[in-house]
């Protein structure tokens, strides 16, 4: 238990060395969310380290400063709907969950064995804000929009229509875009229109598949 948390302490310094995480609230949700609890037993030793690891089907757990920056993009707040595409270990999931507090967390996976993983992970914490939905989630999941944020957690070619169209005024989406290479894109809907805030390149995440996914 020592050992981890100075590993955890090793980490959150190294991140904040590379500039990353510098909000508060981000920082206290991946202190109180424990890494070493979305990993297989195999790479335990190894949760710490600021680097995507694999998990299953050939996914991986986000690098932790990766999942800083989009978290800290999002700019959540407590009581909001959240949907997040691509729940894979369902640690980054964790973290949303942690921070919408009374809020909700709606993640879908494609991959049976990784929804079962992340649905065992968060019921582990107690985790109750949070359904865990196997599917295609490049179409979004309407029954439940508009959403206020909405995270894509995979290399998407192109934003899908059908996740902006499910946004709420006000809303922001985060997005890795880009076939080899992805930027991530923070856009959000204003006045019905969609507005680029951020983009920054030199990203690389594992492919955003489905059957929005392709449309050209
Ligand atoms: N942030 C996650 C974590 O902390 O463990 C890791 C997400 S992993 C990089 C991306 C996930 O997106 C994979 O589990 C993959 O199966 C999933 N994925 C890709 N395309 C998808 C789609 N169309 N619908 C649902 N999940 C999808």
């Amino acid at each position: 238990m020592k050992k981890n948390k100075q590993q955890l302490d090793d980490l959150i310094n190294i991140m904040k060395k590379a500039g990353f995480l510098n909000d508060n609230k981000v920082e206290a949700a991946i202190r109180k969310i424990p890494r070493e609890e979305f990993v297989p037993t195999s790479l335990k030793e190894r949760a710490y380290e600021d680097t995507p690891l694999s998990i299953m089907k050939d996914q991986t757990i986000s690098q932790p400063s990766v999942v800083s920056r989009m978290t800290e993009w999002l700019d959540i707040k407590e009581g909001q709907k959240i949907l997040e595409i691509g729940t894979g270990s369902g640690w980054q999931t964790a973290i949303l969950s942690y921070l919408v507090g009374h809020g909700m967390i709606y993640s879908i996976e494609r991959h049976s064995e990784l929804a079962e993983f992340a649905k065992k992970n968060l019921d582990k914490l107690g985790i109750k804000n949070v359904k865990v939905i196997l599917g295609d989630g490049s179409s979004g999941f309407s029954e439940e929009s508009p959403f206020d944020r909405i995270i894509v957690t995979a290399g998407c070619k192109k934003i899908p229509d059908a996740l902006l169209e499910q946004l709420s005024e006000d809303a922001l989406l985060i997005a890795p875009v880009g076939k080899f290479q992805q930027s991530l894109v923070l856009l959000k809907k204003k006045d019905h229109e969609i507005v680029e805030i951020k983009n920054q390149p030199g990203y690389v995440f594992v492919p955003f598949l489905g059957k929005s996914a392709e449309e050209k």
